[in-house]
């Protein structure tokens, strides 16, 4: 167990899992935290650090910068001390990092220099982009056309 780990070990412990492409490792990605976090101490059946409930709260409409470690392996686990800062509800939180077809969880923020060679993943983030602007775009297309 690292001194991180140790430090906190009397803290609440919270576990996530998201799933990242293989061009991204050693990137940084930004994590949609979920509603709910997995206690990482009982593993979800239920401890006095999580109130019995076997689930963290974390604060709602979190999220987090995380930068990819540059080797995922078969996945690999990052941990977070405070990831909500020092008053936050989670002491420690537990980011299980896999590699997927498709990111799950989070999205790319920025893709490192040496990585950056490899088109893929920006042009699919700029093809968000250009996605959520129609989508916008049509939404105020029909509020102005139900005055
Ligand atoms: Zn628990």
């Amino acid at each position: 167990m690292d001194p991180e780990a140790l430090e906190h070990l009397d803290g609440t412990r919270g576990r996530m899992r998201i799933e990242v492409l293989e061009a991204w490792a050693g990137a940084s990605v930004r994590i949609a935290v979920p509603r709910q976090l997995v206690c990482a101490s009982c593993e979800g059946g239920g401890c006095d650090r999580c109130q019995r409930s076997g689930a963290l709260r974390p604060p709602p409409d979190g999220s987090l910068s995380l930068r990819l470690p540059r080797a995922l392996g078969e996945g690999v686990v990052v941990r977070v001390a405070d990831p909500f800062g020092p008053n936050g509800t989670v002491d420690l939180l537990l980011i299980e990092v896999r590699r997927g077809d498709v990111a799950v969880g989070c999205c790319l923020v920025s893709i490192s220099h040496d990585l950056a060679a490899s088109p893929q993943p920006r042009a699919r983030v700029e093809l968000v982009r250009v996605a959520l602007g129609v989508a916008l775009l049509v939404v105020i297309i029909l509020v102005l056309s139900l005055r």
